[in-house]
């Protein structure tokens, strides 16, 4: 049986970083193991950075960008590997190389598409990187390209996942890789459609890269190293006394990261849970703690309330013009305005005559969204708030997270309780 590990872009973001690595996989020596690994440190942020100078034509940053990322990716090469004529060189230097002529191409009407062929570089660099690490130090280890493996549609930057294709590719490519290797490098983030074009997953997708080999190779289990302890109940950089959630429920945990809990991708648990794959989320600083284990089991779940906290919010509330009331005929045309001005709802609610919404501000331009709901509705919107939910909820919690915060619409459940607010202040 396979295991599954993923390691993020803080966990490979230096050498030692990297060298820790080697040192977690030697203490699998039995094991074989696919590892799924993302860009290093802010390598995808910079990349999209990179992508913008090439968009606006704007070759002399363009170019700094390309430099500065090169020398990032040198300096960790020059301190894992001291002799300067090892092949890794080639083929690093083979990547810059081609990056840097991509500028002389012209930026194609599709952004996304664009987009997707360059971001995805980060992932490439830096599995080949560990890949050469592992290999010196005398690892069974071999490179794959995950590119020839995921297949997806176009939907460039969001891209979906073939699940029929990628089952059979990743089962015929990856028998005869393991009957020769015990370990599989990877990448996560990324992958292809049927004519060969590179996609990617969304941000943060490498979570959801592990979770797709584990389905197709019905793996053992699925390990998520990371920077904490594992899934905590609350954000330890937004709050202090934070408890570590030991054991939860493949439903639970894919509430929190619905909710926005950032620790794993929302998209990685349905395939483990289809086919009941645990998942551990694990530090790799102290590797013998055993994290947060996810399975089937529900029994642990309302043990600790957890909470998340979205910012930069936007409420808006839509009413009709006519002070119709707001039945299913209004409701579904003003889903089908939403959808028409790519609004990603984080909560709704309706009264008698105003229906609200809450986005991201990131993700709506609200002069885009009032016109579309010019010509019969009259739209007010709020900036400036915070989604607060609350899973497992109870007083103490309640009043704890909402201190200092005046409440401007709130919505309870059993389980769940959600407050948007607005900081007193
Ligand atoms: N490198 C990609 C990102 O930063 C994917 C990932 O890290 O999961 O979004
Ligand atoms: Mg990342």
């Amino acid at each position: 049986m396979v295991k599954v590990f993923k390691f993020g872009g803080a966990s490979v973001k230096d050498p030692s970083a990297i060298q820790n690595v080697a040192s977690i996989l030697s203490r699998f020596p039995k094991d074989n193991l696919i590892v799924v690994v993302s860009a290093m440190g802010k390598t995808t942020n910079k990349l999209e950075e990179i992508v913008s100078a090439y968009q606006h034509k704007d070759e002399y940053t363009f170019l700094r960008l390309v430099e500065e990322l090169e020398n990032f990716h040198f300096d960790i090469l020059h301190a894992l590997f001291p002799d300067r004529h090892v092949k890794i060189y080639d083929i690093v230097n083979e990547v810059f190389h081609l990056l840097k002529a991509r500028f002389k191409k012209s930026f194609s009407e599709n952004y996304s598409y664009e987009y997707d062929q360059i971001v995805s570089l980060g992932e490439i660099i830096s599995t080949h990187i560990i890949n050469a690490f592992l290999v010196e130090r005398g690892f069974s280890s071999a490179w794959v390209d995950a590119r020839l493996l995921v297949r997806t549609d176009n939907s460039f930057q969001e891209a979906n996942v073939d699940w029929k294709k990628t089952n059979e590719l990743i089962g015929d490519y990856l028998e005869p890789m393991f009957a020769l290797n015990k370990i599989c490098v990877t990448q996560g983030f990324i992958g292809h459609t049927s004519e060969g074009m590179t996609t990617t997953l969304g941000r943060e997708g490498s979570d959801y890269t592990a979770g797709i080999f584990a389905f197709c190779l019905q793996a053992e289990s699925v390990t998520i190293w990371k920077d904490v302890p594992g899934m905590l109940n609350a954000d330890p950089k937004l709050f202090e006394d934070t408890v570590l959630l030991k054991q939860i429920s493949f439903k639970e945990a894919i509430e929190l990261s619905y909710y926005g809990a950032s620790v794993i991708h929302p998209k990685t648990v349905k395939p483990l849970q289809n086919k009941n794959i645990p998942l551990f989320v694990k530090s790799f600083i102290k590797p013998d703690e055993n994290g947060t284990s996810i399975q089937e089991k529900t029994d642990f779940d309302n043990l600790v309330p957890s909470y998340i906290l979205k910012f930069d919010q936007v409420l808006f509330t839509i009413t009709p013009k006519d002070f119709s009331f707001l039945v299913e005929e209004n409701l579904s045309d003003i889903f089908k305005r939403l959808a028409e001005a790519n609004a990603k709802i984080n909560m709704m609610q309706n009264s008698a005559l105003s229906f609200s919404i809450l986005v991201d501000r990131k993700r709506i331009d609200p002069e885009k969204l009032l016109a579309v709901f010019a010509d019969s509705y009259q739209i007010r919107y709020n900036e400036g708030l915070e989604l607060i939910t609350i899973r497992h909820y109870d007083e103490k919690t309640i009043s704890k997270v909402t201190e200092n915060k005046e409440i401007l619409v709130q919505q309870r459940t059993r389980q769940t309780a959600r407050f948007v607010v607005k900081k007193i202040k």
